[in-house]
């Protein structure tokens, strides 16, 4: 199933439902002024791969609406949520399509389209949405895992560089919940974040990103990043321009696709920025890339670097299926094997494949034949 989701809305819906060879259609839905068809089958067709290299059981889907939350009321989303969900119900379910959040769409959210499934079914079918809150089948770790996978996933780019976390300068974009997790991790690893941004402009703050306050203003306030620099002295506030010119030796893109261009990456590289790991859905424009092959700054693309997400929403998914709840440290550890794997495949391909170090390459192949294998396997149409 590819397409608009009811018919005479005037606010459009999207499920593109991309391959299931793997597993039942997995992926998020997004809520932004941006979201057309193309797009939602974008982040489809990267999310096949993606999930494969978790090596979980899980197909690929995208969905989503232009609907724009911005300003909302929480009333309003309610009843966007469930005029979304009156429509998606007949085409999801545990055993055949699995979505979950993305940008635009949280817990409260996923509350809400959950709420109308089992309002319409008349089933508390928990496996059918993921991103759940924690006091009605959700996982522990599953808001953290995007942002925290990413930064294992830098972790273990730079164990096998023979380097580490240590002291170093990141620059994170956007201050959704990739990079205000990614943040928490790289600082618990030993960097230090100092730049954070959202659609309005950016944040340096040269004593490094203040969690709980970056947390109060853009997760309790739901407000713009300006207000973290009225509230810190040690931070200023750039409005618009690029968050890419405050120099780092870690870049982790966390906002949007193709939110860094060739320029922002030349940039990078003459500040001497020596990885680059994607916490979005190809935030980097293939000139981007290009500049980073060329300059030997070590990239890692979105499917492999921010599959945490996805893949702890299999472990959810699992939870659910066993009726289980399993604690934060033993879902964490599962988190970081799981993106240590996914890095460990990624560079292991490249090498086979003759292109030693090229991540981009490693997750292309390793997820493309994951999925190649099964499709095989059950047979032709
Ligand atoms: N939207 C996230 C992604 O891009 C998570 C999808 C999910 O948990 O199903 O991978």
């Amino acid at each position: 199933m590819a397409g608009r989701l009811g018919r005479g809305a005037d606010q459009p819906g999207f499920r593109v439902e991309f391959n299931s060879a793997l597993g039942p259609y997995k992926g998020g839905l997004r809520f932004h002024p941006s979201v057309n068809l193309g797009i939602v089958k974008f982040l489809g067709f990267e999310q096949v791969f993606k999930n494969a290299l978790t090596g979980m059981p899980i197909g690929g889907g995208k969905g989503g609406s232009d609907f724009d939350p911005k300003g909302r009321s929480d009333a309003e989303i309610m009843r966007f949520c469930q005029s979304f969900m009156t429509e998606l119900y007949r085409h999801i379910g545990e055993y055949t399509d699995v979505p979950a959040g993305d940008i635009g769409v949280g817990a409260r959210e996923i509350g809400y389209l959950f709420g109308q499934y089992k309002r319409i079914t008349n089933r508390y079918e928990s496996g059918v949405l993921t991103g759940k809150g924690l006091g009605w089948g959700g996982a522990l770790v599953r808001t953290e895992a995007t942002g925290y996978g990413a930064a294992f996933f830098a972790q273990a780019m730079m164990d096998t560089a023979g380097d580490s976390f240590d002291g170093k300068r990141a620059v994170v974009s956007g201050s959704g919940n990739v990079a205000v997790y990614g943040i928490e991790k790289i600082h618990q690893l030993g960097g230090m974040a100092v730049a954070c941004s959202d659609s309005s402009g950016y944040v340096v703050d040269e004593k490094g990103i203040d969690l709980d306050l970056l947390k109060q203003v853009k997760e309790v306030e739901r407000g713009r990043i300006e207000l973290y620099a009225e509230r810190r002295g040690s931070a200023r506030f750039v409005a618009g321009g690029s968050v890419w010119d405050v120099p780092c030796e870690v870049a982790v893109p966390s906002a949007t696709q193709n939110e860094l261009d060739g320029d922002a990456a030349k940039v990078l590289a003459a500040n001497g920025c020596r990885y680059v790991v994607e916490g979005a859905n190809m935030p980097s424009t293939p000139e981007a890339v290009d500049v980073f092959r060329a300059a030997g700054v070590a990239f890692a693309p979105g499917k492999a670097a921010n599959a945490g997400g996805v893949a702890t929403s299999a472990l959810e998914m699992q939870q659910n299926a066993s009726r289980d709840r399993w604690t934060f440290e033993h879902s964490e550890a599962k988190l970081e094997e799981i993106m240590r794997g996914i890095h460990t495949r990624c560079h292991q391909t490249a090498e086979e494949y003759g292109a030693p170090g090229d991540l981009v390459l490693g997750a292309n192949v390793a997820g493309f034949l994951e999925v190649a294998e099964a499709v095989h396997a059950h047979g032709l149409i």
